[in-house]
């Protein structure tokens, strides 16, 4: 049974503190190991982004929207500061134009950094290739890859 919006935006907005700075609303309920906020609806968990955009009726909370924040609070849901793309392209072309975004770090793109870096490549040409900084070529190298 999934509770009215109402319910729900009650349940969000009582667990939200106001940041006077920045305008955020940062979620102080769960989080997850990124700070952003999770909430469950029903049984369901839910990013509290798309919750929120659902309870100001901007997406349904089942079809297939995604949900960004435009601001730099991970566990902001403030309606303003979150934007709703209608499909996955939309959502990825957002996320790679803010050079400040830090770059999503794969296990398959660490395991072809080390590839590149056993066959000789430089720790600067690795970088440049995957558009990562040289510091985090650096903390993937140091973990030292699985012989197979
Ligand atoms: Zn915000």
């Amino acid at each position: 049974m999934i509770p009215s919006k109402e319910t729900v935006r009650n349940r969000i907005l009582s667990r939200v503190e106001r940041d006077k700075d920045t305008g955020c609303w940062v979620y102080c309920g769960f989080w997850d190991k990124f700070g952003s906020g999770h909430i469950k609806v029903g049984e369901i968990k839910f990013c509290v982004r798309k919750v929120v955009a659902w309870v100001y009726g901007r997406c349904e909370l089942w079809d297939e929207t995604y949900v960004a924040r435009t601001c730099r609070t991970p566990a902001c849901c403030n309606p303003r500061h979150i934007a709703v793309f209608d499909g996955l392209s939309s959502f990825m072309s957002h996320h790679q134009r803010g050079a400040k975004r830090k770059p999503y770090i794969t296990k398959g793109r660490v395991l072809c950094a080390r590839l590149l870096i056993r066959e000789g490549w430089t720790y600067q040409q690795v970088a440049d290739e995957m558009g990562v900084s040289l510091n985090t070529v650096w903390r993937l190298a140091k973990k030292k890859p699985r012989v197979t």
